[in-house]
C-alpha cells in the first residue's frame, strides 16, 4: 500500500455531533457513489484526481509521530477524537488501514482521550481483547439492508450484516455501540422499511440519523422534506422505547422543527418536540 506524509493531523471538526478527528489515511476503497462527500473535497482541493485514485488508500506514515507531538499540546482542550470523517478506520480487507487505526486508538487511550470511531466495513477481533477506554464508542454506518442497494452505492464496503454482527459482539462484550444512518435514501432509491432497520440495531447505545444530500434521486423526490421529518419522529420514538441516545442531523427536519431541536441542544430532548411527532 503507498504511503503518504503529513504535517498535522488532530484537528477541530466543525461536524455538529464531533469534537477533534483524525484522517490519518487518504483515500476509500469502499467507493461509496451516493456520491462520497469525502472524495468530492479531495478531488475538489486536488488530493486525488479520479475515483480509481480514490479507491486506493495511503496511509499517512508519520501519523504516530506527529500524534505524539500533537497530543501533549492539546490534550487539555480535546474531549474526544473521532476517527474518521474523510476516509474509513476499518475499511474491509483493509488491514494495514485496520492495524493503523487500532495504533492510534490505542496511542488516544494510553494518554486519556476517548475516540468514536464509524465504518462500512467490519471491527477486527483484536479490538474485542484490547485495553481500550470504557468511553470508546465503535460504531457503523447502516442506511439499507437491501443488497442491491449496496452494490450499486457501497461497493465495496462490508455487507449490512456483517456490519451489524461485528458492533452486536462489541455490544456483547460491553462495548459501547452506536449507528449512523446516514445519508437516509429516499424511496425512489430504494425501497425498504425502516422500522424493519431500526429492529435490528436495538442494542446499540446510540443512534444518529440524517437525510441524504448531493444527490439528484432524492433531490427530485417530491414531498421529500416531510419525508425525512416522519423518519425522524420515528427514529426519536424507536429511541425513547429503547433508551437509545439519539442525535437527528441539522437539515434533517422541516426548518421549523430543525430549530426547535437547536435549541434543545445538540443531543435531544426528546419532550421537545413530542408535539410535532
Ligand atoms: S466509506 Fe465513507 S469515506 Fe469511504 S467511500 Fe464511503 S462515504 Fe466515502
Amino acid at each position: 500500500m503507498d504511503t503518504i506524509h503529513r504535517k498535522s493531523l488532530l484537528y477541530r471538526t466543525g461536524v455538529e455531533y464531533g469534537d477533534f478527528t483524525i484522517n490519518h489515511v487518504q483515500g476509500c476503497s469502499h467507493g461509496c457513489t451516493y456520491p462520497c462527500y469525502a472524495m468530492l473535497m479531495s478531488k475538489r482541493f486536488g488530493r486525488v484526481k479520479s475515483y480509481k485514485e480514490w479507491l486506493q488508500p495511503k496511509i499517512v506514515a508519520n501519523a504516530i509521530e506527529i500524534l505524539r507531538a500533537e497530543i501533549p499540546r492539546l490534550k487539555n482542550r480535546i474531549r474526544s477524537v473521532h476517527l474518521c470523517f474523510m476516509t474509513d478506520p476499518f475499511m474491509y480487507g483493509q488491514q494495514n488501514v485496520c492495524d493503523a487505526s487500532l495504533e492510534i486508538i490505542k496511542l488516544l487511550n494510553d494518554n486519556g482521550i476517548p475516540v468514536t470511531t464509524l465504518t462500512k466495513g467490519t471491527y477486527p477481533r483484536e479490538i474485542w481483547d484490547a485495553n481500550h477506554d470504557e468511553r470508546n464508542e465503535y460504531g457503523i454506518t447502516l442506511v439499507s439492508d437491501k443488497a442491491d442497494y449496496g452494490r450499486r452505492f457501497e461497493p465495496y464496503a462490508a455487507p449490512w450484516y456483517l456490519r451489524i454482527r461485528s458492533i452486536q459482539l462489541l455490544s456483547k462484550l460491553g462495548r459501547r455501540t452506536w449507528v449512523s444512518i446516514e445519508p437516509y435514501p429516499t424511496p425512489n432509491i430504494v425501497n425498504q422499511n425502516l422500522q424493519e432497520i431500526l429492529d435490528r440495531i436495538a442494542f446499540v447505545d446510540r443512534i444518529v440519523f440524517g437525510r441524504l444530500n448531493y444527490n439528484s434521486l432524492s433531490s427530485s423526490y417530491e414531498d421529500q422534506a416531510r419525508y425525512y421529518s416522519d423518519l425522524a419522529c420515528q427514529v426519536m420514538e424507536f429511541c425513547r422505547q429503547h433508551r437509545i441516545e439519539c442525535h437527528i442531523k441539522k437539515g434533517t427536519m422541516d426548518r421549523s422543527d430543525d430549530e426547535k431541536l437547536s435549541l434543545s441542544g445538540d443531543t435531544i430532548n426528546r419532550n421537545t418536540l413530542q408535539a410535532r411527532c
